[in-house]
């Protein structure tokens, strides 16, 4: 009995002084012990199944393809023991929930039913369809049933390019991107239609001539247009055949725009010490038909990643976590603000973010690798060797808004980690941005992105299931799976390993940078004073602004362990700190800077 009493006072006391009785902190486990129990349940081939599913439909955010994948998915989590939620209270005994955040836009839904292509003169046959290849429907297209003569225009998104071309009642054919400029340009003319092969450079197609590029055209009411894509092997059969005779065309389109909300499915498994506190892991679900690696593989790669975590914690291999794991499945950009948004009073307790876009492409067939795209650091800004772009574009970062932060570091490491266990092949780059990265970046929530690149079938008719692969999917979700749990149990034990992982790299990144320094320094001094002045001046912003990334990167692993950081371990921090402040500061001197 007394020792109830005792207990209680005991309680009362620590309560009241905050300091808890005993330290709850998770099971410790390490990334390793993680990634090894994710493998075992974590399955490539059940990922494939949802690719199967999901590449079924074009996902139009607020139309019916999209909704019937989030019901998929529901399915799914519903298999995997996480409810929707209900008015019911949440029981404790289940491991997680979901839910269906519904936001009204204001813009209007398209929803493509058909399209053929047909030649009417001189022959009549079926030149492509909706059904055949649902890319060959430019997004947004207004239904038409369309006879005219073809016209070819050479571009076709310059005023110049119709010199001399009689447009007037004929669909053209052309090879410009078919954005609002080609499209107005030709009804200006008086064409009926647009048809047009461009193809991006990166989708290599003269490798691929029967391949199409998919492209949307604005909501325009007003001209209710159509536009429609052709391969580049059809549009050089009827520029031939324009060469010498009057070629017609017959299009049908069938399509409609409905008012519906915008659903975007939140799954969260809840933190048991601080949930208030998050990991959060979004793909979008959304794209053209069937758009498999961009992004079934990264809906269907999130999914098992939740459904192998809730196994591992309802067998007791794998620890409750500490922080929420939220999962997002999104309309790409819009969903993610619009969940933002609506829980505007989160966002500072976000710990990371992880973003999986394009995350199954098999690098035998696609010519791609899994690439981590680094959130900005000054590699971003002050590009340079060693960095790399993969292919697909630059972005432009303010430099006033960088922020340092261990997630770089870390998730590399983990990814390092995998490669070096499994042969599996990996790439980084810098931040090009284009995916829900960007969002979270914007509010200085440190976020990664996952993704393949480059994959000659990005965002056309030739990116299907055939050219996915269940080990990338499995070699993503455990790595993801890994780096987001160890996050949301937040021991120190992991940020101590973090610590030591980004004190390795900002040693690493001035051992980089010395070179670059010495080869411009060399290089302006051959230009005289004033040249070596500005080289002096610009490198020393350049290193500077490493060393603050680096600092503060270090500085950021004290938000890892859910409990608030021990004495000791800031300490630790601080000392590290010291360290790489020393280390700019003899390479600053070193260098004459
Ligand atoms: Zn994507």
């Amino acid at each position: 009995m007394h020792k109830y009493l005792f207990f209680i006072a005991s309680f009362t006391i620590s309560f009241l002084s905050c300091q808890p009785l005993y330290r709850s902190e998770p099971r410790q486990l390490s990334s390793k012990d993680i990634a090894s129990q994710l493998d075992k349940t974590l399955d490539g081939n059940q990922a494939m199944e949802s690719v199967r599913y999901v590449t079924q439909f074009w996902r139009i955010g607020g139309g019916p393809g999209f909704d019937s994948c989030l019901s998929y998915i529901g399915t799914r989590l519903h298999e995997a023991g996480i409810e929707k939620k209900s008015e019911k209270a949440f029981d404790p005994s289940s491991i997680g929930q979901y839910s269906i955040q519904e936001d009204q836009t204001n813009e209007k839904v398209w929803v493509p039913q058909d399209a053929v292509l047909s030649l009417e003169y001189p022959e009549r046959r079926v030149l492509d369809s909706f059904a055949e290849n649902p890319v060959m429907l430019c997004r947004n297209s207004f239904s038409a049933d369309v006879t005219a003569p073809l016209v070819y225009v050479a571009g076709g998104d310059k005023e110049s390019d119709y010199e001399g071309i009689d447009a007037a009642q004929r669909i053209v054919l052309c090879d410009a991107y078919p954005a609002q400029a080609t499209y107005k340009i030709a009804l200006q003319r008086g064409a009926v239609g647009v048809i047009s092969s461009f193809v991006p450079p990166y989708n290599h197609p003269e490798q691929h001539p029967t391949i199409i590029s998919e492209n949307g055209l604005q909501y325009d009411a007003e001209r209710k247009p159509f536009a429609l894509k052709v391969s580049p092997r059809t549009a050089a059969e009827l520029k031939r055949m324009l060469g010498y005779q009057q070629v017609t065309v017959h299009v049908q389109v069938k399509t409609s725009f409905i008012d519906a909300p915008l659903k975007t499915l939140v799954a969260e498994i809840p933190g048991s010490i601080k949930p208030e506190q998050r990991v959060v892991l979004v793909a979008h679900l959304d794209h053209y038909k069937p758009g498999a690696n961009d992004n079934a593989s990264g809906s269907a790669t999130l999914l098992e990643i939740l459904r192998s975590i809730a196994l591992g914690i309802q067998q007791g291999k794998l620890p409750k976590p500490a922080r929420t794991l939220t999962f997002l499945w999104v309309d790409e950009y819009q969903g993610t603000m619009l969940w933002m948004k609506r829980n505007e009073q989160v966002l500072h307790n976000i710990v990371a973010a992880f973003v999986l876009d394009m995350v199954g492409g098999n690098p035998e067939k696609t010519g791609g690798t899994f690439r981590v795209e680094r959130m900005p650091d000054p590699g971003t800004v002050w590009f340079r060797p060693p960095e790399q772009h993969s292919g697909w574009g630059t972005g432009r970062w303010n430099k006033k808004k960088l922020f340092g932060s261990f997630l770089n570091d870390f998730y590399l490491s983990v990814i390092h980690d995998r490669s070096q266990a499994t042969g599996w092949k990996t790439n980084h780059n810098v931040w090009e941005g284009g995916s829900d990265h960007d969002p979270f970046l914007w509010k200085n929530i440190p976020a990664i992105l996952s993704w393949h690149f480059p994959d000659f079938g990005y965002h056309t008719s030739l990116d299907n299931i055939e050219n996915i692969s269940p080990a990338e999917m499995q070699h993503a979700g455990v790595s993801i799976g890994t780096a987001s749990l160890t996050l949301a149990l937040g021991t120190e034990e992991a940020a101590r390993e973090i610590l030591s992982q980004v004190a390795k790299a900002a040693v690493l990144r001035l051992e980089k940078e010395k070179p670059n320094t010495l080869l411009e320094l060399s290089d302006a001094q051959a230009q005289g004073a004033t040249a070596l002045d500005e080289t002096k001046k610009r490198e020393r912003e350049i290193l500077e602004a490493w060393a603050t990334w680096y600092e503060e990167a270090l500085r950021s692993v004290l938000t890892i362990p859910a409990n608030a950081p021990s004495e000791g371990f800031k300490k630790e921090v601080e000392r590290e700190i010291q360290n790489h402040r020393k280390n700019v500061a003899s390479l600053l001197a070193a260098l004459g800077i």
